[in-house]
């Protein structure tokens, strides 16, 4: 496994900018393309490899070694193409201009600006993922991220020509003079010009439909968010976001040691446990090793 440093200084931004114009330019897929995927008939969802994150200390999770099957996180993206559109759900640990595919597992290690450092094993970048599928990140129509830590906003400068969908809570956070601990500021920079929807109601509905509907689930951070799905075949799926992040979690009550406010994310486990049970959805737990291992991955699908 080759080890590469990936240092994410705010400098890097600007590299972000000039890449992401040069794949325009370099004549990937745009909406002009001839050759643009149609949209499905229903809602179609596409989960993405965004690597494995070796997370040893499972104490910030308030549990012993020995009380988790594995230590190892996975870290998920994930694609929604419907008849009136296309979302994007989290965008992954390391930016794909920090690292070249191989086809090989490689480990990204990243010092995150607080100096935490973590681990991240890679085998495929979000946009060559994306491109598999047909579609770059100026296809997408929207760009929803479960909450602003480093794990799941790699990617989002990507997506700055997207309507993102954030609350106003985690916005004021994300742009806060100083941020928080476990975030890369540089990797969202560029959502502060982005076409906008604050999101007021506990529910959003996606596309009117009923089928994508992004809920409000706060406490990890202030405007942490989860996504409800019903798919015509594969029924309801809830993804998790960081409302758990290891499955014992759910099962052992347990709640991360740096939580934004630990109430609060008790209080949404009880609204969102309650609204499975409602509604029959499976919980997908986005870093659930083992869990995520059993999900079929792009380009297959669920429908
Ligand atoms: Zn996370």
């Amino acid at each position: 496994m080759a080890h590469n440093a990936v240092r994410l200084l705010p400098s890097i931004a600007t590299a972000v900018v000039i890449s992401a114009a040069q794949t325009t330019s370099f004549g990937q897929t745009t909406s002009s393309s001839p050759h643009k995927v149609q949209p499905p008939r229903s809602a179609k969802l596409y989960v993405f490899d965004c690597g494995i994150l070796h997370f040893a200390d499972v104490g910030r999770f308030g549990f012993k070694k020995e009380e988790v099957a594995t230590t190892e996180m996975s870290v998920a993206c994930f694609l929604v193409t419907h008849p009136k559109g296309t979302l994007i759900w989290d965008t992954g640990a390391v930016p794909d201009y920090a690292w070249m595919p191989t086809g090989n597992p490689t480990t990204q290690h990243i010092v995150l600006p607080d100096l935490q450092q973590r681990d991240v094993t890679m085998v495929k970048s979000l946009k060559g993922q994306l491109a598999e599928v047909g579609y770059s990140p100026s296809d997408i129509t929207y760009l929803a991220l479960s909450h602003y830590h480093y794990d799941h906003t790699a990617n989002a400068n990507e997506f700055a020509g997207a309507t993102w969908l954030v609350r106003q809570a985690e916005r004021q956070a994300m742009f806060a003079e100083k941020s928080a601990g476990t975030t890369q500021p540089s990797t969202y920079s560029a959502l502060r010009d982005s076409k906008t929807l604050i999101l007021e109601n506990d529910e959003h509905d996606v596309f009117g439909d009923g089928t994508v509907v992004i809920k409000s689930a706060p406490g990890h951070t202030p405007g942490h968010q989860i996504l409800y799905l019903k798919l015509a075949k594969a029924g309801g799926v809830v993804l998790s976001g960081d409302l758990y992040h290891y499955p014992e979690e759910r099962k052992l009550d347990r709640v991360p040691t740096y939580e934004f406010n630990p109430e609060q994310t008790r209080a949404s486990r009880v609204v969102i446990e309650a609204f499975l049970k409602k509604t029959g959805a499976q919980l997908w737990i986005q870093h659930d090793f083992n869990g995520n291992a059993k999900l079929k991955k792009s380009p297959e699908f669920y429908e």
